[in-house]
């Protein structure tokens, strides 16, 4: 069994509301049963307080026999500050301009130091002069970065439905990357 996070992220820098809109879909998806409502020690950051998962995830996967139950780190652990996810595996760096199409991925990352403290949520295309929400560009391995991010630790290799990743996105009110990362 894999250790591979699933993480979702809204594809905006500044999540408004953003404390109160995780605490809402936390109350989602306890309901559901998809993760235990009480915080214990089954997450992989500092402290490693988590949702545990529940089984009522078993719903929302493709491949339920691989979700971690039994495993000491199968929580979902909420990220409130700014970050940067990217995938772990094979990652190339690449990103593309919506408006003129062209390969800009060294400039864009590039461009996080002033994105990572706050300085711009943006970027502007260095071809074209197109500027959007960092999020606004084009990847090809799905990248997040934003102030909200919802970690499933193990969930990976299961692999979300994609009717639970739409209502997911439906009640964050924005569109999801889900990226993977082998910690
Ligand atoms: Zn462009």
């Amino acid at each position: 069994m894999g250790e591979q996070q699933s993480i979702l992220v809204p594809r905006v820098s500044s999540f408004p509301g953003h404390e109160a809109r995780a605490r809402a879909i936390v109350r989602w998806l306890v309901q559901r049963r998809i993760v235990e409502e009480r915080l214990t020690p089954c997450g992989r950051t500092a402290g490693g307080l988590a949702h545990a998962l529940a089984p009522g995830a078993r719903l929302v996967v493709e491949q339920p026999q691989l979700l971690p139950f039994g495993q000491t780190i199968n929580g979902l652990e909420i990220v409130t500050k700014r970050c940067i996810y990217t995938p772990t595996r094979d990652f190339l760096e690449e990103a593309g301009c919506p408006q003129c199409r062209r390969e800009i991925g060294e400039a864009l990352f590039d461009s996080l130091e002033e994105w990572m403290p706050g300085h711009t949520d943006n970027f502007s295309c260095p071809e074209c002069g197109h500027e959007d929400d960092i999020n606004g560009f084009l990847f090809l391995q799905p990248c997040g970065f934003s102030n909200l991010g919802f970690i499933f630790n193990g969930w990976g290799a299961a692999g979300f439905r994609q009717d639970f990743l739409d209502e997911f996105a439906e009640r964050l009110g924005f569109p999801l990357s889900r990226v993977s990362v082998d910690p």
